[in-house]
């Protein structure tokens, strides 16, 4: 169908969501707290994994990928997601390959990991970990050079914990907040998460989609654990199944059908915001492009020893 020497392939970013809902964090926020998953349904999420990614490093004649693990519980304490992540990153054909984390797991995996494709999208939960232990993986993860961004809740009791993680993350590290769901900001509240979080204002509110277009559906698309591809996590309607390759011919520009769209991982896509730019070549693992500029990052305060939900 091409003429000889012509690249066919197609730039597809995939948001994949497999059966696994435990956790071993116990966040009062969270319908997955402390979940456990029988071992039936580990082995379930185990095989899917394995079917996605044997998938994945074969796709390399059909598309440029991209791949955000977005896992109801928490994925990097299984095997399965860290070797997932190591083996996806060294694809040539993969440009991203990030998960979201609380990042309660070790990270000296991440050595064996092409660094330059894989990414962490972190959020700090206070109460569940130890601040000292999670602020110091961050510290770790930036000596191992891993790109990642940490986040928090915006709930009014968890203002002085991220202003905390603000002053001792690394520098160059963004701090993103997430509207907490079901909970309005005065003007003056979201200042004070706007301090932290210059790109909070995004988050603040649902932002209305209803006929707008969305990147959605035609070049990112979601994935469960069955293959099952829809537009994102938040529209039913099916658009084929990813191993018996129906998707392809289902990958097409289209408005969005719901009335609003709140969460980072959907609107990110909405042609009508900039995310592709504030966040280019970071949209996936959250990362702006201009986390260094003095715009992006507080005004710098000294170290002291050491968004849904997400
Ligand atoms: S919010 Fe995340 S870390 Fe907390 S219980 Fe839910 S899945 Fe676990
Ligand atoms: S705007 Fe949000 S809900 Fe609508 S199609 Fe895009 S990602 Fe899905």
């Amino acid at each position: 169908m091409t003429a000889a020497g012509m690249d066919t392939t197609t730039d597809l970013t995939i948001l994949y969501r497999g059966p696994l809902a435990s956790c071993d964090y116990d966040c009062p926020y969270c319908p997955f707290a402390k979940r456990r998953d029988s071992p039936e349904r580990l082995r379930a999420d185990r095989a899917a994994l394995d079917r996605f990614t044997a998938w994945a490093r074969t796709a390399g004649t059909d598309h440029r990928l991209s791949v955000l693990f977005t896992p109801w519980g928490e994925g990097l304490v299984r095997s399965w997601y860290r070797r997932a992540l190591v083996e996806l990153s060294h694809e040539p054909h993969i440009d991203r390959v990030a998960i979201q984390t609380n990042l309660s797991c070790r990270t000296e995996w991440l050595t064996g990991a092409d660094l330059d494709t894989l990414a962490l999208w972190c959020t700090y939960h206070p109460g569940q970990t130890p601040y000292d232990r999670f602020l110091g993986k961050t510290h770790r993860l930036a000596e191992l050079g891993v790109r990642f961004s940490v986040g928090i809740v915006g709930l009014p009791g968890h203002l002085e914990h991220a202003r905390r993680l603000r002053a001792d993350l690394p520098g160059h590290v963004y701090l993103w907040v997430n509207a907490a769901e079901g909970h309005t900001y005065t003007d003056e509240q979201a200042a004070r998460w706007t301090e932290l979080d210059p790109l909070f204002p995004y988050s603040r509110h649902p932002h209305r989609s209803a006929g707008l277009p969305c990147r959605t559906g035609a070049s990112v698309v979601s994935v469960d654990g069955e293959g099952t591809v829809r537009r994102c996590h938040f529209v039913p309607a099916e658009l084929g199944n990813l191993y018996d390759g129906s998707y392809r011919a289902a990958l097409a520009p289209r408005p969005c059908p719901l009335a609003v769209c709140d969460c980072h991982i959907g609107y990110v896509h909405l042609e009508t915001l900039p995310l592709y730019d504030v966040f280019a070549g970071g949209v996936l693992e959250r990362v702006p492009r201009a986390v260094t500029s003095p715009v992006l990052l507080p005004s710098p305060r000294p170290r002291h020893g050491g968004g849904s939900r997400r």
